[in-house]
């Protein structure tokens, strides 16, 4: 399946952004973009990730297998355009518009997730740059190694678009675990390098600050996530998965992940790259129910439809919206269409259920030695119990502070303009420092989001290259 889009098009390209795959045509720097009458979906290049569709502002964009009559023919009129096109599916995108850069650059990256890896792409373009890219984990790619789910191949298959060329590869290396702060410090960085890029990402535990949160079996969605993706810091997690029920807080596309790994038949995980050790506790998991519990209305859940979709499809495990939640919100968008059809499938006596719960925020985590249950305040006020052996805090993540680089300890975030790292006191650039990813805004959007974001920083970097506010090349030797 692909996606498409339809009439609604507005040709604003927030969909070419969020493609992690680049398969959105005419892009804004294509000829023909000016004057296209609409945007067009490659589906033999689509990887049916839906990020398009949600960063769609005009809710053009469905799945092709759900288009209405009125839309069907748009899947004809998407392909076409690829038909006509005289280039092959899969495109280039063209080069920045700005001169290339080629006296010697030396830059490091710090953080190899895809933030990173699309700075360094954009990077390497200019033949004058070299990149050393440092990571403290013993593997690359960050978030999709590290946090995208392991039965989500396709997505993880994003990094794919970062083999660089052979003579891209002899201007870039890659030092694992290093980590800047520790091994290396900030200092040292800029004293070898005429610039350094931190993406290092906001992917460290965040719990909820209520009472009881502290109690084991009380687990945040960073420390989870890293266990059955085995990231060394969460690999020894051993969460006790013995209970009936699990409940998750916060109902992001996160949250949907963790219900979905613990929900679905450990023998279809077998083939992923899940950790074994997770894989193993999966196949002796006595949870049967996965509570996901959202503190604003069905209208505002934040995961996404595709993601929601795909859980539907899953035929093992039976997803529950109680119709009474969504009787003040109308199905006028996609997401709503889908819970109320959810709401109103029979349940097939799967082996494991999902129930989405709305307008209810968690007051206290009961239990004495471990977490029992959770006190909830649905929005009109009354309290309810619900009883879990785990609780999953899966209510975003935080950035940690790298030291000597600036941080924002409210926003968990290092300050920043147009990706240009700002001294706190001052609040002026820092010559040669930089940030790009969640590190730099935060932990929102999708994989593909960090292109747009990237090239904000590189632009801003190169900008001041141009203006002669780097220096070439210092002191060239080997960083480690
Ligand atoms: P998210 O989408 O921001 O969701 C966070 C959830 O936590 C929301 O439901 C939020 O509710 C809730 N929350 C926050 N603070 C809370 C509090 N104090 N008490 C109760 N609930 C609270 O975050 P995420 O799920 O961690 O995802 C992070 C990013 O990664 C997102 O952009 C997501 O789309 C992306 N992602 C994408 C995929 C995919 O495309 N397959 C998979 C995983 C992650 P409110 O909305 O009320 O604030």
């Amino acid at each position: 399946m692909a996606y498409v889009i339809t009439q609604n098009c507005c040709n604003d390209a927030s969909c070419v952004a969020a493609c992690p795959v680049g398969c959105i045509h005419p892009s804004p720097d294509e000829p023909g973009f000016a004057t296209a009458e609409m945007l067009f979906i490659d589906p033999d290049t689509c990887i049916d990730c839906g990020a398009c569709a949600d960063a769609c502002p005009v809710d053009a964009i469905r799945p092709g297998t759900r288009l209405s009559v009125a839309h069907e023919r748009y899947q004809e009129i998407n392909a076409d355009y690829y038909r006509r096109r005289p280039s092959p599916p899969t495109f280039k995108r063209a080069a920045t518009p700005r001169p290339l850069v080629t006296q010697p650059l030396r830059v490091a990256i710090v953080g190899s997730g895809p933030a990173g890896l699309y700075s360094a792409e954009a990077l390497l373009h200019h033949s004058g740059v070299r990149v050393d890219m440092f990571d403290r984990l013993p593997a690359p790619h960050g978030l999709v190694r590290y946090g995208v789910a392991p039965d989500h191949p396709a997505t993880k298959a994003v990094v794919d678009q970062f083999d660089f060329s052979p003579e891209k590869r002899q201007r870039f290396d890659l030092h694992l675990g290093t980590e800047i702060g520790t091994d290396l410090s900030h200092t040292e960085l800029q004293q070898r390098y005429s610039a350094v890029i931190y993406a290092t990402g906001a992917f460290h535990p965040r719990l909820l600050d209520i009472p009881g949160a502290q109690l084991p079996g009380s687990v945040p969605a960073a420390a989870f996530v890293g266990w059955y993706n085995d990231h060394p810091d969460h690999r020894d997690l051993n969460p006790d998965l013995s209970c009936n029920r699990a409940v998750i807080v916060g109902n992001g596309n996160v949250a949907l992940d963790m219900a979905r790994i613990l929900s679905t038949d450990p023998g279809d995980l077998r083939n992923t790259r899940i950790a074994k050790h997770a894989l193993s506790a999966l196949h002796d998991s006595m949870i049967r129910e996965v509570v996901i519990i959202g503190r604003r209305g069905p209208q505002d859940a934040a995961f996404t439809v595709p993601e929601l979709l795909a859980l539907t499809h899953i035929p093992e495990i039976d997803v529950v919206v109680d119709p009474a939640d969504l009787l003040n919100s109308p199905a006028s968008n996609p997401k709503m269409q889908l819970l109320n059809e959810i709401a109103h499938s029979p349940a097939s006596g799967a082996r494991t259920r999902i129930v989405f719960q709305f307008n209810a925020t968690p007051t206290v985590i009961r239990g004495g030695q471990r977490v029992s249950g959770l006190q909830l305040q649905t929005t009109d006020g009354a309290l309810h119990e619900v009883e879990a052996g785990l609780v999953l805090h899966s209510i975003g993540f935080q950035g940690r502070a790298i030291p000597g680089v600036p941080f924002d300890d409210h926003r968990h975030t290092i300050p920043h303009r147009q990706g240009r790292v700002l001294d706190t006191v001052t609040g002026q650039p820092l010559p040669g420092v930089y940030t790009v990813g969640w590190i730099k805004r935060g932990p929102t959007g999708v994989i593909g989001t960090n292109r747009t974001c990237a090239d904000e920083t590189v632009s801003a970097l190169l900008d001041d290259v141009a203006a002669g506010k780097l220096a070439a090349a210092p002191g060239l030797q080997p960083a480690n």
